[in-house]
Order: C-alpha cells, then structure tokens, then sequence
C-alpha cells in the first residue's frame, strides 16, 4: 500500500496501520513509489532523501505498533532499469522487506496517461512487454508489480484488451521471473475498477503456475484507508483455482510461504 509520501496518497503511515489493525491485518507491507528517469530528465522528488523519510516513517509506526501489526519496509520501483545506477545504489543503501518492480512509464510516455484506442493498443501493448522483460530479466526485484496494468488503462477508455493475444510476449517474461527465483504480485486494484478482476486475471494466473510460477504476493495497491485489504479474499480464491496453495509474504528480501486456507 501508499502512504502519503507517494505523490498520489494522502493517508499518513499512522492511519494505515490503524486502519490495517481494525480490519484485522496481522502484517502490512508499505511499498510507496519510487520513479525512475533517463539520466537527463528531472526526478521530481524521487530522491535518496525521499527515501530516507518514508523508511524513517515506517520505522517510528513499527516501534508504535509493535505486537499489534507487522509493518514491512517496501518500495515500488517504477522502470529501475532506465537508471541502473540509481537502482543499485538505492538498494544497497537502504535494507527493504519487499520491493516491487513495476512498468508505468515506456520512455516519456505515462501509460495512465495515454489516450488507448483500437489502433494504438497493439503497438503500447508490444512496447510495455518489450519493456517488462528488461525488467524481468536484469531488474532488482522480488516480483513485478501489476503485468497487465494497460488492461486496465485501456478498458477505462473503453478499448478492451486480451491479454492472452499476448502470450508470446509473456511466457518469456513468466519464464525469466521463475527462473530468477522471483514472483509476480496479484494486484487487487482491478476490481475497484471497469475490469472487475485482479492485475493479472486468472488466465495469466494459470499460465504462469503451468510454466512453474510459485510465488505470487497479494497486494491492494491501497492509496486510502478504505482500500485497504480490498480483493483480499477474493485474490485468494483466484489464487487457488490458478493453483496456487500459497501465497508468499516477505521478510527483508526473503520470500515465505503462507498456505491458502
Ligand atoms: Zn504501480
């Protein structure tokens, strides 16, 4: 989940955690933004400084709430690879529980952004695979970050897509992850939105596990309080009938196995 050190939250570490607590969560992730641009362009606040707050932040919430709730030190790294440099040095810099590895930029272009249509999908469709594999295949990650997120963009606009008229396109990036010991997260925003399933649906979800994809997170992508956990339950049903008898938590980078129930 956001807090509001990302640029698009409001809600503070505190209340997520409040909020976490009364719906019953035992153990948090908070995996607040961090963008990456072209050498040359500007970083906004995506800063080393940036980073220092937030874990400063999360790690005042976890000495408060200690033995309530199990706050874990996250991030989402918006295309790393663009800034190899940056990626290292932030990773070796600052100790994480989980970091997510996510495409929401090819280039200049911001795929939330962008106007989808019909004859315009295909070809930013090719391109964000293209791009996904780079990250698949040499990122610094523990699992990518919501595979199919044009899906959602697209349908908002009206232009659907199938996203297994792109399996040639993904097979080698569910192959790279898997063979890279990393997994790939079940994104529950996609259900408060026009495509009412989770990023990925269930189709990729089953062509991962039939290539040997073990490890899938489940994360709400949580901007605000109310979204918090959202599609928990039902990521989990998913999730079994994908295959998947676990779903994986993480501690400092380590991936561990909890049996779906
Ligand atoms: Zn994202």
């Amino acid at each position: 989940m956001h807090s509001e050190h990302s640029p698009d939250s409001k809600v503070s570490i505190e209340e997520l955690c409040n909020t976490a607590i009364q719906k019953g969560f035992q153990e948090i992730a908070i995996t607040d933004h961090f963008e990456f641009y072209a050498p040359g362009y500007p970083v906004g606040f995506f800063t080393p400084r940036y980073i220092e707050k937030d874990l400063a932040d999360i790690e005042a919430a976890q000495k408060k709430f200690e033995g309530q709730l199990i706050i874990r030190k996250g991030i989402e790294l918006g295309q790393p690879m663009v800034n190899p440099e940056l990626a290292k040095s932030i990773l070796s810099d600052f100790e994480f529980d989980y970091v997510i590895g996510s495409i929401h930029k090819i280039g200049t272009l911001t795929l939330s952004n962008v106007a989808y249509n019909a004859k315009n999908v295909e070809d930013i469709c090719l391109n964000y695979f293209d791009t996904m594999y780079e990250l698949a295949d040499a990122g610094d990650f523990d699992c990518l970050g919501h595979i199919d997120i044009i899906r959602l963009y697209a349908a908002k606009q009206g232009t659907p897509v199938n996203m297994l008229e792109y399996e040639d396109q993904l097979i080698p990036i569910l192959r790279r992850v898997i063979e890279r010991g990393k997994g790939i997260e079940i994104n529950t925003t996609g259900f408060r939105q026009e495509i009412s399933t989770t990023l990925p649906n269930l189709d990729i979800l089953k062509l991962y596990r039939s290539l040997g994809g073990q490890i899938v997170t489940i994360g709400s992508d949580a901007h605000c309080s109310a979204d918090i956990g959202s599609g928990w339950s039902e990521s989990t049903i998913l999730a079994k009938q994908a295959g998947f008898d676990y779903v994986t938590l993480y501690e400092k980078r380590r991936p561990i196995l909890i049996p779906v129930e």
